[in-house]
């Protein structure tokens, strides 16, 4: 197998696992920590691991030689997996604008446990760091797919940044009994 191919298949692989400890940590510390934000990000990162599979599955597929059904060989296989994974992260921004409305207008129980803060902040700081890891990587081996699924994990920081915010809101807002909070949690 070429290196780059090891290279964007470590990286995928590395996807996978973290979406899935994510979607783990989340959901436990949802449940834990009464946090309905956090469970719902909980599912998007069991979502997200489909996403990782398509560009296993893309890059995989493409590193196969020509035979004679595709004599061109199949590197047309990772621009399909590109191509889901963009698809993916056009949903992920319309869920992200969806995200931040309803965190504006939340009913996030005030009572929100402060695992549930832990587990925003560690979801944060991962899906950052898989950002900036595959960002590198998919520069480097000039991968498309990689690099779309480098912004898919920047869009879910900036995701778990918004829960982050609704999570604190809610905490703070329950802390100091502000009216303005209480309105809008009731
Ligand atoms: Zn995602």
């Amino acid at each position: 197998m070429e290196n780059r191919t090891k290279k964007a298949q470590f990286a995928s692989i590395v996807g996978i696992v973290a979406n899935l400890i994510l979607a783990v940590v989340k959901g436990i510390a949802g449940v834990i920590g009464n946090s309905k934000a956090l469970i719902a990000d909980a599912f998007h990162s069991a979502s997200d691991v489909v996403s990782s599979i398509a560009v296993l599955v893309g890059i995989r597929a493409a590193q196969k030689p020509p035979d004679p059904e595709h004599p061109y060989g199949h590197g047309k296989a990772e621009n399909i997996a590109t191509l889901i994974v963009s698809i993916l992260l056009v949903v992920v921004g319309v869920e992200i604008l969806l995200d931040s409305i309803s965190t504006l207008f939340s009913d996030e129980q005030s009572e929100t446990g402060m695992i549930a803060l832990y587990a925003i902040i560690f979801s944060l700081i991962v899906k950052e760091a898989l950002f900036q890891y595959k960002k590198r990587l998919g520069d480097k081996i000039n991968s498309p797919a990689i690099i779309a699924d480098a912004w898919h994990h920047r869009s879910d920081a900036i995701s778990s940044l918004i829960a982050l915010a609704g999570i604190g809101a809610a905490m703070i807002g329950s802390h100091y009994d502000l009216p303005f909070y209480s309105t809008l949690t009731q």
